[in-house]
């Protein structure tokens, strides 16, 4: 069989042996009655490792942030975010539509919003007006390639929210990326906010399933929103139990992920037809822009043709994501396949591999 190389999204990731024979033998009860040991072991780990009260068993990202929205905040009231953020492009318009939320975007360089931004457009209280009840923010962020807030960062935003009586969530759907990213335990990215939700199912490698994460009050109520949505579930300790093994065993391999995206980055430099954006990659995404007049669906599909996969961004920018499933020799095959249709040498030697 051809030679696939998957680089469309950390999502693709397969569960582990280890996942697949903790829930075979899970133990299992209606979580819905909150009578899953399994699930009640992942949600007392997850908090701990975040350094919440209480966290929450969600089926997606998606649902996830969604419940934090319908917790924080009243029909509405305004929610400020980033215009790239996946509560904003990402979400069915889930906070308007379901939460009847006005979401407020803001730009950002590089997905990094600046406490003054936000100083400026928090409301004071006026009969005409929404009222401003919640500051999200990414980290790292997806769109704008897999950045990373710091913890000083993640402070200053905070502060300015809280010192105007906004809470705050952090759509942490790869927060573990930060965290090793930049060598700091999660805590000092979590700490400081007062909802965070991150996924298992992304470069953890779990099945299915994300966590919310916050005090014991918020926990409960968005226990109640998540039935609302359809997300109360039963038998979910076997899934529940595939998180676990995430959590224990998936956390600081992450980095390899990091090393292979920074050199699969710096082997696609240099070509005529596209702009790899070396400056962004900080984690397990690389960002490309192409040159007119290719197009990242056209470059999409000639990468294809050799095997390489990966996901189209906008019109013009691609994008392409490492992760367990990638190896760094992958990586190599897929910089000299990408160079050999554009019919250029990697300018870098690529590593030996014997
Ligand atoms: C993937 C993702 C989500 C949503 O997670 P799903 O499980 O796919 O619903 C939320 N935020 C960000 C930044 C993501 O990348």
């Amino acid at each position: 069989m051809a030679r696939i190389v998957e680089l469309r999204s950390d999502t693709f990731t397969q569960p582990t042996e280890s996942m697949r024979k903790a829930m075979a033998v899970a133990e299992v009860g209606d979580d819905v009655w909150d009578e899953d040991p399994t699930i009640h072991r992942l949600q007392e780990r997850a908090a701990q490792m975040v350094g919440m009260e209480a966290s929450l068993f969600v089926p997606s990202g998606t649902m996830g942030n969604l419940c934090a929205l319908l917790s924080h905040a009243q029909p509405g009231d305004e929610v400020i975010v980033e215009v790239d953020s996946h509560i904003f492009q990402n979400e069915v318009a889930g906070a308007s539509a379901v939460g009847g939320l006005q979401l407020r975007p803001l730009n950002s360089e590089n997905g990094r919003l600046q406490p003054e931004q936000i100083s400026r457009v928090i409301r004071q209280p006026d009969i005409h007006e929404p009222r401003s009840a919640l500051l999200c923010f990414e980290n790292t962020h997806n769109r704008k390639g897999g950045t990373c807030l710091s913890p000083g960062q993640t402070e200053a935003l905070c502060d300015v929210a809280h010192q105007a009586g906004l809470k705050v969530h952090l759509d942490g759907a790869r927060v573990f990326n930060a965290a090793v990213a930049q060598q700091v335990d999660v805590r000092e990215l979590t700490g400081p906010v007062d909802s965070v939700m991150f996924c298992l199912s992304k470069g953890l490698s779990a099945p299915v399933g994300s966590m919310l994460a916050g005090t014991a009050a918020f926990t409960e109520r968005a226990r109640r929103m998540r039935k609302m949505l359809g997300g109360g579930m039963r038998q979910a300790g076997v899934l529940a139990a595939a998180g676990l093994c995430a959590l224990d065993e998936m956390v600081d391999r992450l980095a390899d992920d990091h090393v292979n995206a920074r050199r699969l980055a710096e082997g696609l430099q240099g070509l005529s037809e596209f702009d790899v954006d070396l400056a962004t990659v900080e984690t397990n995404m690389v960002f490309g822009q192409c040159r007119p007049p290719l197009t990242a669906r056209q470059f999409i599909e000639r990468c294809r043709t050799v095997g390489v996969l990966l996901d189209q961004a906008s019109p013009d920018r691609w994008r392409m994501v490492t992760h367990r499933g990638v190896s760094a020799d992958d990586v190599d095959y897929a910089i000299e396949a990408v160079r050999r249709l554009f019919l250029e040498p990697a300018t870098t030697p690529l590593r030996a591999t014997g």
